[in-house]
This record gives C-alpha cells, sequence and structure tokens, in this order.
C-alpha cells in the first residue's frame, strides 16, 4: 500500500431491485482524510449505495476495496473485519432501545472487537465524552433528544476504531435547532483526519466541509466535483435545478 492508495475505492458497483435497477455502475474513491458528500433526488440510489459498501445488501456487480485489498462478501472472517473498519451512521439512529446509550456504545467493543467489559467501558466512555455526552450515559434512547441519538450512535461507531464513516442524512431526521450539535461532532471528526462519505443536502455544511461533491440520480453519479462548482455553478442542467432547489431550502444551515 502506498500514501497514493485510496482507503476506500468502489468500483462499477450495480445493484438492481427486481426490474429496478438502482445503482448502474457507480465508482468512486476515497483518500486518506478526504471528505466526500453525496447528493441527489430521493429514490436516487445513496442509501443504497452506502449499503452496498459496507455489504450490507449484497452488491450484483462490482468491487470494493479497503486500502487496495478487494473485500469478498462470501468470507465472513474477512467481511466482519472491514465492518469494523467502516463505520456506518444512519439516518434514524439505529440505536438499542433496550440498552443505554453506554451499553449501545460498548456492545461492539465486546461483542465484535472480543474486548474486557472494563475496557469496552473505558472506551465507550471516551468515545461519549468526544462528542459531548458523557453526562448523559446512563440514559436510554427514549430519554435522548435526536440529536442525542444520532450522537450516541456516532460514538458507537468510533468505538470500533473505524478508518472511514458512511453517513447516511444523519440530520434529516432532527429538528432544526438539534442539526448543529451533530453538525459540529461530525466537524471535529473531520479536523482529526477521518475519512467521511456523507450523504446530506445540508449545502453549508457540505460546501464547507467536502473535498468532492457527487451528484447522483437515477443510480448513477451524473457529475462531480468542488463544492463550489456542484452547488451553485454546476455543468449539469439536472444538477443546476436540483443545486438550487436545495440550496433554497437549507441556505441558513451551517
Ligand atoms: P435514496 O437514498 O437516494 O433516496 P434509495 O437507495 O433508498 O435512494 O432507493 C433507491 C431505489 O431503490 C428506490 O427506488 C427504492 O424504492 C429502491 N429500494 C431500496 N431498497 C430496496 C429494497 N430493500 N427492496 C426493494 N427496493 C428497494
Ligand atoms: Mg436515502
Amino acid at each position: 500500500m502506498t500514501n497514493q492508495t485510496p482507503v476506500l475505492r468502489i468500483r462499477n458497483i450495480k445493484k438492481r431491485y427486481g426490474d429496478n435497477e438502482v445503482l448502474n455502475g457507480v465508482s468512486l474513491e476515497l483518500n486518506r482524510g478526504a471528505i466526500k458528500v453525496i447528493i441527489g433526488p430521493s429514490g436516487g440510489g445513496k442509501s443504497t449505495l452506502l449499503h452496498c459498501i459496507n455489504f450490507l445488501v449484497g452488491l450484483d456487480e462490482g468491487q470494493v476495496y479497503l486500502n487496495g485489498t478487494e473485500i469478498i462478501e462470501g468470507r465472513k472472517r474477512e467481511l466482519t473485519a472491514y465492518r469494523q473498519k467502516v463505520g456506518m451512521i444512519f439516518q434514524d439512529f439505529n440505536l438499542f432501545d433496550h440498552l443505554n446509550a453506554l451499553h449501545n456504545v460498548m456492545i461492539g467493543p465486546v461483542r465484535v472487537k472480543k474486548l474486557p467489559k472494563s475496557e469496552a467501558r473505558e472506551k465507550a466512555i471516551a468515545e461519549l465524552e468526544r462528542v459531548g455526552l458523557k453526562d448523559h450515559m446512563m440514559k436510554y434512547p427514549a430519554q435522548l433528544s435526536g440529536g442525542q441519538k444520532q450522537r450516541v450512535s456516532i460514538a458507537r461507531a468510533l468505538a470500533m476504531d473505524p478508518e472511514v464513516m458512511l453517513l447516511d442524512e444523519p440530520t434529516s431526521a432532527l429538528d432544526p435547532e438539534l442539526i448543529g450539535e451533530v453538525h459540529e461532532v461530525i466537524r471535529g471528526l473531520a479536523s482529526g483526519g477521518m475519512t467521511m462519505l456523507l450523504v446530506t443536502h445540508e449545502v453549508g455544511f457540505a460546501s464547507s466541509l467536502a473535498n468532492e461533491i457527487f451528484f447522483m440520480e437515477e443510480g448513477k453519479i451524473v457529475e462531480q466535483g468542488p463544492p463550489q462548482k456542484i452547488l451553485f455553478n454546476a455543468e449539469c442542467l439536472r444538477t443546476r435545478e436540483f443545486c438550487s432547489k436545495i440550496s433554497r431550502l437549507h441556505n441558513n444551515s451551517s
């Protein structure tokens, strides 16, 4: 592996559900520390792409490489190791409701990494502190706000020491006043050098954070480039139309 080897590389991913061709040959690369944002209309395949990258759903065609090594879905042990290195953040948090914040964060290190409980607990507390939730760690999801729940889910991913994080509209289920606290945590990860692939329609946030933006529609990356170009000066008419729509909606977000 050289410095130029992308941390994550996906090549020509295709996925269909029945007759619905959801991903129609998607390729992209993330170098270490890169932050790339995917935007595009609902139903365009953004979530499916992230799910395919993490093998939450099987690919029909294409390859996924971590640090230059192809990940083969059938090799269960390698897949488990890979999933530890690729953290996933979902729109609706996906926390265990019957576990408090601390145990939600501890469960991966205990079950998957096989850390001793005391070590997992220490790690979980450190990650909860990093997302500003140390004082709330004994609370259950029902006792937390949406922003706090999403921060627990980020702490849970961090507890596995991921090399890459995939974030699928992490703030779209939140009330507007709670978006900022989650953005702040993601900015902290960015300044710590985390490699991230992020689906978001928060224009201000995306343009201040991303190295590159992909516009995805009907299972394809239609256009890609620096944030200012894609968001405000795209070549493709569809990209321009979409971006002007989301800019009007989100022009106050940061
Ligand atoms: P986006 O995240 O861009 O809104 P999705 O990846 O969620 O798009 O969905 C893309 C398309 O795939 C949609 O037409 C959706 O209905 C279809 N789809 C997604 N998941 C499934 C599934 N599990 N079974 C069948 N169709 C699905
Ligand atoms: Mg989606």
